[in-house]
């Protein structure tokens, strides 16, 4: 997705991203009221996974509601003709959550691992560069990621050198966290996996993705947090949440950038080369 481009208010027609003609919202007539342009509001609307941002603008242009991927990433906006009221736009919203989820999946492009591709360490972009003469595999160098070696192992170095750090920084974290909380898992153990950002067990390990340490630090407190809080209330319960929400004030910002940004995330290296 371009970054700089602004939704179509018009119709919206971006390929993959907009309501396709099958699933497409039909125009509602609505009871004449006055007519309010660009009216802004925000809703969350709940996915399966948690929270995702959705923006509501009014349009004197928009024949009917339509829904379609924030251009600039983040969420969803809903379109609403001026006559429409904002209860049936939320109404359709609802019913529509099951299409957002699967755009949101399927426009997340991965994270590559290649020469001049940023990659984000604690949320920061690092270009890399390749450095052929370089020494030492792969290092952080004024705000880069630079890479030695034949330039055909370039995306397996990023990969081992990216698991290597998020081995030591999240370890790291987790143990001050665990200091601070006084919740300690009896083992950490930082994974390679591509569906969970972590996990607690019932006899008290706790397993990170590596993956995390891509995502900016407040997301990476939360989700530390969250699997040390399990460690109290292996389960979702109201307490479990009200202990998380004592832990981190950061629950609902981290759980939409993770559903804004986590599948690029949590896809990052693929497609770059064969591995
Ligand atoms: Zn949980």
């Amino acid at each position: 997705m371009s970054p700089s481009r602004r939704p179509d208010e018009r119709n919206g027609a971006r390929p993959g991203t907009a309501l396709s003609q099958r699933e497409a919202i039909p125009s509602i007539p609505s009871p004449s009221s006055q007519s309010i342009a660009d009216i802004v509001a925000t809703k969350q609307l709940m996915l399966p996974d948690g929270p995702v941002g959705v923006r509501l603008r009014r349009s004197d242009r928009a024949r009917r509601i339509s829904l379609r991927l924030d251009p600039r990433g983040g969420g969803v906006v809903l379109t609403l003709p001026a006559t429409t009221r904002l209860e049936t736009g939320v109404a359709m919203l609802r019913d529509h959550a099951g299409w957002v989820q699967r755009q949101l999946e399927r426009t997340a492009a991965p994270v590559r691992f290649e020469v001049g591709a940023p990659v984000p360490i604690d949320g920061e972009p690092h270009l890399i560069r390749h450095d052929p003469e370089g020494r030492g595999g792969a290092w952080l160098e004024e705000g880069e990621l630079r890479v030695s070696g034949d330039l055909a192992f370039l995306q397996r170095r990023v990969s081992d050198f990216m698991r290597q750090i998020g081995a030591q920084r999240l370890s790291l974290r987790l143990g001050e966290h665990a200091v601070r909380t006084g919740l300690s898992p009896r083992r950490v153990a930082i994974r390679d996996t591509s569906s969970r950002w972590g996990s607690c067990s019932a006899d008290g390990r706790v397993m990170l993705s590596w993956r995390l340490v891509m995502a900016p630090t407040m997301v990476q407190e939360y989700v530390i947090l969250h699997e040390l809080a399990h460690l109290r209330h292996l389960n979702h319960s109201q307490a479990f949440w009200t202990l998380v929400d004592t832990l981190t004030p950061y629950r609902r910002k981290a759980e939409n950038w993770l559903r804004a940004h986590g599948p690029s995330l949590m896809r990052a290296g693929a497609g770059s080369e064969s591995k």
